[in-house]
C-alpha cells in the first residue's frame, strides 16, 4: 500500500463517518493543476510560471496572510519588500519601525514573531529558510500550516496546508459533514490524501485558487468546476451548506475610556502601551483599562485623564472586535496648551507628542486610528 493510499485509510477510520470516500482520490491532483496552469491567480508573491520561488516572500506573505484577506495584505507586502527586501535586512530592523510598518493589518504578535523568526533564521540559519516542515515548525511565529505552506510552496515538500479555502474546498469534496472547529483534524486528514508527489507547490496554491475563486463560500460555481465529478457535496447537493460551522460564540463586551489630547501646536499625546499584554509596545492615545461591563460614562472616568482640561465627549462611541472581546471606547477630547503638565495617570515616561501629520509613522493599530479619526471628525 503506498504511502498516500495508508493516509487515506488512517484518515478513513479516524474521521466521523459523516465523510464520503473520493472513488479516484489520485485523479484529483492531475486535473486541479491542469485547471491551475490555465486558471491561476497573479499575485504578487507568487512566483510566475517558471521563476523561482523566493521563502522568503512565500514566508512573509503567508504570515501576513494568516486571518487577513489577500487583498488587505498586497500593500503591506510590497512596502515589506521594499523597506526589507531580505530576511537578513528584516532580522536587522528596530522592532518599533516594523510595527509601524504592520500597523492596520492587526494580530500584532505577527509582527513580532516575524521579526524573532527572521533574526533565528539569520543566527542558526546563516540566512538560509529550512526547508522540512519539521524544522520550519521549531522557528518562531511558525505554526502548522504556516510550516506546510512554506514547505510545499518555497521547496514543493510533500506537505499539505490546510487553510480556510482548503478548509472548505476539502470539506465538499468528501461531504464532511462534522461541523468546525470540531471537524479540522477530520478536514486535514482528509487534504493530504489528495496531495500529489510532485508539484505539491502548486497543489497547495490551486486548492486556494479554487477556494477563492469557484468553490466560494456562498455560491460555489459548481458548473465550471474542474473537480465536479468528483465532489460529493455537489452530488448530494450540500455544496453550499459546508462546511457546516458550530453555534457561534457571543464575544464579551469590554469598555473603556479614551483621551485625545491635542495641543495648539497641533500634535497629539500618544502613548507606547506596556511592553506585554494585548497591542504589546504598540502607540494609543491614553485610554483607561479595558474592563468587561465597565461603561466610560461613570463618574471617575475624566478623573483619570491624561492632562488637567475642559474635556469634551465626543457624541457616539467607538468600537472594535478583537479575537476574543468587542470593545466600545468612549471618546474625550480637548485642546490644550503647550506644554501642559501630565497627570500622573498619563505615565508619562511612555508619552510623547506627535503631530498629526506624522501619525501614519506610528505604530497605531485600527482600533487607535478609529479613535482618532472620531475625536478629530469636524475639526
Ligand atoms: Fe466546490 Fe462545487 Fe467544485 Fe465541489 S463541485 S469542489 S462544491 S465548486
Amino acid at each position: 500500500m503506498t504511502a498516500v493510499a495508508q493516509r487515506h485509510q488512517v484518515g478513513r477510520k479516524s474521521g466521523a463517518q459523516s465523510r464520503q470516500r473520493l472513488a479516484k482520490p489520485a485523479s484529483i491532483a492531475p486535473k486541479l493543476l491542469a485547471w491551475y496552469d490555465r486558471e491561476r491567480r497573479d499575485l504578487p508573491w507568487r512566483a510566475k510560471p517558471g521563476e523561482p520561488t523566493d521563502p522568503y516572500a512565500v514566508w512573509l506573505s503567508e504570515v501576513m496572510l494568516q486571518q487577513t484577506t489577500a487583498k488587505a495584505v498586497g500593500p503591506y507586502y510590497q512596502r515589506f519588500l521594499e523597506i526589507w527586501p531580505t530576511v537578513d535586512a528584516l532580522a536587522a530592523a528596530d522592532e518599533e519601525h516594523i510595527l509601524t510598518a504592520w500597523a492596520g493589518l492587526g494580530y500584532y504578535s505577527r509582527a513580532r514573531n516575524l521579526h524573532r523568526c527572521a533574526k533565528v533564521i539569520v543566527s542558526d540559519f546563516g540566512g538560509c529558510f529550512p526547508q522540512t516542515e519539521a524544522e520550519l515548525l521549531k522557528l518562531p511565529g511558525i505554526g502548522p500550516y504556516t510550516a506546510a505552506a512554506v514547505a510545499a510552496i518555497a521547496f514543493d515538500a510533500v506537505a499539505s496546508p490546510v487553510d480556510g479555502n482548503i478548509e472548505r474546498v476539502t470539506a465538499r469534496l468528501f461531504r464532511i459533514e462534522t461541523p468546525l472547529p470540531s471537524a479540522k483534524t477530520e478536514l486535514r486528514s482528509a487534504a493530504a490524501t489528495l496531495t500529489p508527489a510532485t508539484r505539491t507547490g502548486d497543489f497547495a496554491q490551486a486548492m486556494m485558487d479554487l477556494g477563492a475563486t469557484v468553490c466560494t463560500p456562498k455560491r460555489p460555481s459548481c458548473l465550471v468546476c474542474p473537480l465536479q465529478e468528483d465532489c460529493h457535496g455537489y452530488r448530494h447537493g450540500v455544496a453550499a451548506s459546508l462546511p457546516r460551522r458550530g453555534a457561534k460564540i457571543d464575544r464579551p463586551v469590554r469598555r473603556g475610556t479614551a483621551f485625545v489630547a491635542i495641543g495648539e501646536d497641533g500634535r497629539i499625546l500618544l502613548r507606547q502601551r506596556p511592553e506585554t499584554g494585548l497591542l504589546a509596545r504598540m502607540i494609543e492615545v491614553p485610554s483607561t483599562e479595558w474592563l468587561d461591563g465597565v461603561g466610560d460614562s461613570r463618574g471617575d472616568a475624566l478623573q483619570v485623564a491624561p492632562i488637567k482640561a475642559d474635556w469634551w465627549r465626543v457624541p457616539d462611541i467607538v468600537t472594535h472586535t478583537f479575537t476574543h472581546f468587542r470593545l466600545e471606547l468612549g471618546v474625550y477630547r480637548a485642546v490644550v496648551a503647550r506644554n501642559a503638565p501630565l497627570t500622573i495617570w498619563a505615565d508619562g515616561s511612555r508619552c510623547r507628542w506627535v503631530h498629526r501629520r506624522d501619525l501614519e509613522q506610528q505604530a497605531l493599530p485600527s482600533v487607535m486610528k478609529k479613535v482618532v479619526a472620531h475625536a478629530l471628525k469636524g475639526l
